[in-house]
């Protein structure tokens, strides 16, 4: 017996993998909506919504969450945070349009990210609350203001010690400046607090910025400003991998195959971001995120209960609580992992002349992954009538898209499948939701974007709408808590 094939199964949510054993579904689905198509779960969001409130229940009393709609442009799970009373984080003029369409009142927004002149005076007046970026927008914002009623404003700071230099946000040695305007401006501007924003997944990092706003805080104070809000931002990561060991071993063996050793494994000279010389294989690849195990709610039970220097070592949760400050938090990736997925068909398979055999589907590499980025998780196969009925040999694959351009290959890396797949066998890209369908995505060579629908657990089944159509109706809320196989 040969031994088993390197493999990187993904990690499922039991609503997906519910859909995904019952015959026909995805299918039916594809049938009625065409291929390829993007497949979204508001409940897996309303799920780790719940997971998320349940940390934040058990060590604080007051605290937002604002869905960081940039994650996914879906209405769906818009129109879920909203039904979940939740507020929004919208990052450009047609979020925030989106937002007010699924629902959200400006009490229940907050807008992030680089704004220009327009979207500064449509801003002003609207009653949502700016996260300003930077001085020129404070300053805009004051002169705006005038005649209106008074703006909004949470200050983002970046520049923490230690921390990797941001392109956004107001440096710490800025912030004087800042809360000189701020005072100065108090008729037309209502100072609410301070924000920062990390993507690193290092707990230190982001207990130094939460120590130093705290710092910041008092600093307003003095200025008697009132401060009421400390925003963390975003950043709590995804678990994508079933298998932590399966996966190691699956990067191990790409090393060693990038170093000529063993079966090749990468796709025309790929290297995936790591840096290869005599001595071997360095650096971190490009696809490090697929390796996290840790979970957003544990990252943010660990912020949360992380003791502060500066405070006695009093926790994050308690110095907080203490100064009665609102915690704020703007997931985005968390709250919409796992809830969604990419099905695709498979056109054709072909052999290159290295003897590579090339999977092509009817999607390109943007539908399921930003360019940049190499996606580590094993599409699956859903047997279609033409899979073999006993089942089959493994075989080692590259998955192609439907571009007419030599990168346009959706996996770079070989992906082993338990048989060779037919014309008109579905694949499915899994975990699809979180930046994955939308950053890129093109319609290179006119190819139209994949339609986006939502799929509903009700009643034992599985109902299949379009996007736009979904309304979390009043009776879901109790089949969103009734789970097939309990809870992740
Ligand atoms: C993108 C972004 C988020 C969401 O980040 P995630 O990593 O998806 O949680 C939150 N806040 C700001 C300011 C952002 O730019």
């Amino acid at each position: 017996m040969s031994p088993r094939p390197p493999a990187l199964p993904a990690k499922l949510h039991p609503l997906v993998r519910g859909f995904l054993d019952t015959p026909g579904a995805a299918a039916a689905a594809v049938h009625r909506f065409g291929s390829p198509a993007h497949l979204l779960f508001p409940q897996v969001f309303a799920d780790n919504l719940q997971r998320l409130q349940g940390v934040l229940d058990a060590q604080l009393r007051r605290y937002r969450i604002c869905y960081a709609h940039k994650a996914n442009r879906s209405r769906a799970l818009l129109r879920r945070a909203e039904h979940a009373g939740i507020a929004v984080d919208a990052a450009s003029p047609q979020e925030l349009a989106a937002a007010v369409g699924a629902g959200f009142t400006a009490d229940r927004i907050e807008v992030t990210g680089p704004k220009g002149e327009t979207f500064l005076r449509q801003l002003v007046g609207s009653g949502v609350t700016v996260n300003v970026d930077n001085l020129w927008e404070l300053h805009r914002i004051a002169e705006l203001a005038r005649g209106h009623t008074r703006v909004p404003v949470l200050l983002r700071v970046s520049g923490f010690p230690a921390a990797a230099v941001s392109r956004f946000g107001v440096p710490l040695a800025e912030v004087e400046a800042a809360l000189t305007l701020l005072a100065e401006q108090r008729a037309w501007i209502a100072f609410r607090g301070f924000a920062f924003h990390l993507d690193s997944g290092e707990l230190g990092e982001r207990v130094a910025a939460v120590q130093e706003c705290l710092a910041l805080v008092e600093r307003a104070y003095a200025r008697e400003l009132s401060p009421s809000v400390l925003d963390i931002g975003g950043g709590f990561r995804q678990v994508f991998t079933a298998d932590a060991d399966l996966f190691d071993g699956y990067v191990a063996a790409l090393r060693e195959s990038l170093r000529g050793r063993g079966e090749p494994m990468a796709w025309g000279g790929n290297t995936f971001g790591f840096h290869l010389d005599d001595t071997g294989v360095h650096g971190t690849p490009v696809f490090h995120k697929y390796a996290n195990t840790v979970p957003a709610t544990g990252m943010l039970a660990d912020l949360l209960a992380a003791p502060l220097d500066a405070h006695g070592s009093r926790t994050v949760a308690q110095v907080v609580a203490e100064n009665l400050l609102d915690v704020w938090l703007e997931p985005g990736k968390a709250l919409v992992d796992h809830a969604g997925i990419t099905v695709a068909r498979v056109e054709f398979v072909k052999r290159a002349a290295d003897g590579s055999v090339l999977v092509h589907v009817d999607l390109s590499r943007d539908t399921v992954t930003p360019a940049d980025q190499e996606v580590m998780v094993d599409p699956l196969l859903l047997p279609g009538p033409g899979a073999p009925a006993s089942g089959g040999d493994p075989v080692g694959v590259f998955f192609a898209g439907r571009l007419c351009l030599e990168r346009d290959l959706i996996t770079a890396h070989k992906v082993w499948l338990p048989y060779c797949p037919c014309p008109g066998d579905l694949v499915v890209f899994p975990n699809t939701a979180a930046y994955h369908m939308d950053l890129s995505a093109a319609s290179a060579s006119m190819h139209p974007l994949p339609p986006k629908l939502a799929v509903i657990h009700h009643d034992g089944g599985y109902r299949v709408c379009r996007d736009l159509d979904y309304e979390p109706a009043a009776g879901m809320a109790e089949a969103d808590r009734a789970l097939p196989g309990g809870r992740l």
